[in-house]
């Protein structure tokens, strides 16, 4: 992915959602930002249960606006954009916009293969298979990485078991 290199980040820095989201023109915004929206208010329009909701993704005329949960972790809410900013850089059409009676903005909803997609790309944003082997070679544990990249605890072992950095690690100390 040549975001890093356009942003002029190493695979091995921390890349911030916001950073990428000011890249790409996306405007981020929290509850509070919307007119006579707060986050409660929010959760009792949009869904019945209130820790279900994690970022959303609204166009106000042409413009991407994301609407961050910002009751959440740090680390979930830095997850939460990458996957919703993985959508708009994958061009996926929502498969239904749904409009709620109270709520002003159209809502998005995308089909299972575009979410398996957008928390793929979202986790590849954030953890990219270098940055995840440079962490292991300087030994860096969980809790150090979690600082470094913002990632969650759960972000980094899941990345890590699917990129196969575990697998190779284990592979290159047998054989030492
Ligand atoms: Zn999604």
């Amino acid at each position: 992915m040549d975001l890093r290199r356009a942003l002029d980040l190493n695979p091995q820095d921390p890349l911030a959602a916001e950073q990428l989201a000011s890249h790409l023109g996306v405007f981020l915004v929290g509850p509070h930002d919307i007119p006579g929206m707060d986050a409660v208010t929010l959760w009792q329009l949009l869904f019945t249960d209130p820790s279900s909701w994690s970022a959303l993704t609204i166009s106000v005329g042409d413009q991407p606006v994301i609407i961050r949960n910002t009751e959440h972790a740090k680390t979930r809410q830095q997850s939460d954009l990458m996957h919703e900013l993985a959508h708009l850089l994958c061009k996926h059409e929502p498969s239904m916009v749904l409009q709620i009676s109270e709520f002003p903005y159209p809502l998005r909803d995308y089909d299972e293969e575009q979410e398996a997609e957008a928390s793929w790309l979202g986790g590849c944003l954030q953890l990219p298979r270098p940055a995840l082997l440079w962490a292991a070679r300087r030994q860096l544990s969980e809790a150090a990485m979690v600082l470094h990249f913002g990632a969650s605890v759960d972000l980094i072992r899941y990345r890590r078991q699917v990129t196969g950095v575990t697998r190779q690690l284990a592979t290159f100390r047998s054989r030492r």
